[in-house]
């Protein structure tokens, strides 16, 4: 099923996300726990692509496993180190596999690499190629705190604009802690009049380690009453994990209570964090 048409229903939807294994040695391990967050029942479920397309294969094999399972896959695709003839062979076995969402994305660009190499410089690019090949929804990402490259936030909205111009059906956020600032970020969307479903995402952050490196690697905004959080909690892992839940679980609810329906939730290969989302959201779903 296409996801702009689950997204537009208005009714809440969840979702998870999932990253397949760089290697083969991990593979069964990373299915145990696909299979495991299949088995919630989300609305969809993302599987992430590698920036340098190292992940191809196991993208593939994890989204169409969780087509299988009777969960919508969304299919992540990165296009720095592609070319076209590459997306072309990418996009007939994911047609193949039944696979019909893709989030189509520039991904960063490997050390080593000069901008020069590139063919592809930026998602909008990508989108074009994906719309002219047919056949898929395709979605893109957003950055409510402005995506590091950018030179401010107005002209990374006015980029956006061309993505979603491109063929863009709906967006995903970068994580967020503080929904005031995703609010925020919906009104200047549509003030230059972007008006695709912007699906909200959510990392339950369930460690000292995790939130130290979201911070020094996206540079996001951590409020006040969640630094406290680990403060008192850093060094007790077990009270951590289910402070981050809750602190996520809130945040979520916070969402839904507003009227925004979407909302993806950055699981980690974790089934026992996405079981206790699931779990904390009972009957509001
Ligand atoms: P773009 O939309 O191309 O934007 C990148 C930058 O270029 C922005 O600053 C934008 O303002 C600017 N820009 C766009 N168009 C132009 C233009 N015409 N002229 C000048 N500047 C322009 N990475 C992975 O490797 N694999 C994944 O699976 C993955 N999944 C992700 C999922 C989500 C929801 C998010 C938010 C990010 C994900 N990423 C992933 C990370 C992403 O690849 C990086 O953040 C990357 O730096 C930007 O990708 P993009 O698709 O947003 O790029």
């Amino acid at each position: 099923m296409k996801l702009i048409e689950k997204l537009r229903t208005g009714k809440p939807t969840l979702s998870f996300e999932v990253f397949p294994p760089k290697t083969s040695d991990t593979y069964g391990s990373v299915l145990g726990a696909v299979r495991q967050i299949a088995g919630l029942k989300p609305n969809y479920m993302s599987v992430t692509y590698g920036a340098a397309g190292t992940t191809a294969a196991y993208t593939l094999e994890l989204a169409s496993e969780v087509a299988k399972l009777g969960v919508t896959p969304l299919a992540h695709l990165t296009c720095v180190c592609a070319r076209p003839d590459t997306i072309v062979r990418q996009l007939d076995s994911f047609r193949e596999k039944g696979i019909e969402n893709i989030l189509a994305l520039r991904g960063d660009l490997p050390e080593g690499m000069s901008r020069d190499d590139l063919h592809f410089h930026y998602a909008s690019e990508l989108v074009h190629q994906i719309r002219d090949y047919g056949g898929f929804c395709i979605g893109g990402a957003c950055y409510p705190e402005t995506h590091p490259g950018s030179e401010n936030s107005r002209t990374d909205i006015l980029h956006l604009k061309e993505k979603v111009e491109a063929g863009c059906e709906f967006l995903t956020t970068q994580m967020f802690f503080d929904n005031d600032i995703y609010y925020n970020f919906l009104w200047r969307l549509l003030n230059q009049g972007v008006d695709v479903p912007v699906v909200a995402g959510i990392m339950p952050v369930t460690s000292a380690t995790l939130i130290r490196r979201i911070v020094r690697i996206s540079g996001n905004a951590v409020p006040q009453k969640f630094l406290r959080i680990v403060d008192r909690f850093k060094d007790q892992p077990e009270a951590m994990k289910q402070a981050g839940i809750a602190f996520a679980t809130e945040q979520i609810i916070d969402l839904y209570a507003n009227g925004v329906n979407a909302v993806h939730v950055y699981s980690m290969n974790h089934p026992d964090v996405a079981e206790a989302i699931r779990a904390n959201l009972g009957s509001i779903l």
